[in-house]
């Protein structure tokens, strides 16, 4: 196969530098929709709480090598990478241990580097890989940036959604800048979207208005279904079929795949 049409993966970071915002929630969910459409998908779980990691169904605690020894130590992420339950979809996972790596990279060779390059090894392998990237924008967050091509935001329909995409857009400009002239903001996803309230309504609106076409038709549902799912290790598509939240997801993966 020539190097034109084998097959090179999507690459896409879910980033936003705010925790609880909903990023875990749509790797797992758009990796797991993706790839029961059939594409391969690597989810890459690069936080040190390794949520992707545990809402996917893997126990962290058992996994022999994950993220910290591909970043950190420079193991073949082909060694590394495990199945999960569903088809399609492979995960490589975290480990408390990724919590020491922002300080062990500091005076690594090529800190900023690292996953683009274990990356590089392996996206003839999958159609889709996604980074799941920790609230930081520290060097982790900084490799997740470099490494992919496609930067993911999802924003919480709530009063201070937009606190911080500011700085979040200087941050990718530094990147795009210094360490990846590739990278683009792909999609801003609008979640936990609340439709009794107005103020969802007024922050969808409001970032509409500012981001346009980069936001995502697709809104997806406050839903408990959701916040219930990861402590089943099961994506929404398998731990609830029939909810608003498991169409929504379906329909933006839909939305990834026509771009
Ligand atoms: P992050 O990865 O940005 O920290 P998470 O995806 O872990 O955010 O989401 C934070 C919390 O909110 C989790 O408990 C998660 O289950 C819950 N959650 C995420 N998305 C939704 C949603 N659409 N509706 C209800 N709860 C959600
Ligand atoms: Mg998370």
């Amino acid at each position: 196969m020539t190097e034109e049409n084998s097959p090179v993966a999507r690459t896409l970071a879910v980033a936003n530098q705010k925790g609880g915002v909903g990023k875990t929630t749509t790797a797992i969910n758009l990796a797991d929709c993706l790839a029961n459409r059939g594409h391969r998908v690597l989810l890459v779980d690069l936080d040190p709480q390794a949520n992707a990691t545990t809402g996917i169904g893997v126990d962290p605690r058992g996994v022999s090598s994950s993220t910290y020894d591909v970043v950190v130590d420079g193991k073949p992420p082909l060694d590394c990478i495990i199945p999960t339950a569903y088809e399609n979809l492979w995960v490589l996972p975290s480990h408390l241990d990724l919590a020491g790596a922002e300080l062990e990279l500091q005076s690594a060779f090529n800190r900023e580097r690292r996953l683009e390059i274990a990356l590089r090894d392996v996206r003839s392998e999958f159609d889709y890989i996604f980074v799941d990237c920790l609230p930081s924008l520290g060097l982790l967050a900084v490799n997740a940036l470099t490494a992919v091509k496609e930067i993911v935001v999802p924003i919480q329909c709530e009063y201070y959604a937009l606190e911080g995409l500011m700085q979040l857009r200087m941050h990718i400009a530094q990147i795009q800048r210094y360490l990846n002239s590739d990278l683009e903001l792909s999609k801003m996803i609008l979640v936990m979207y609340d439709r009794r309230t107005n103020l969802s309504a007024q922050v969808a609106e409001e970032v509409r208005l500012q981001f346009g076409g980069k936001v995502a038709r697709v809104v997806i549902p406050r839903s408990v279904r959701l916040a219930e799912a990861p402590s089943h290790g099961t994506p929404i598509r398998v731990f609830s079929p029939r909810s608003t939240a498991a169409l929504a997801y379906q329909l933006l993966a839909e939305e990834f795949e026509s771009r």
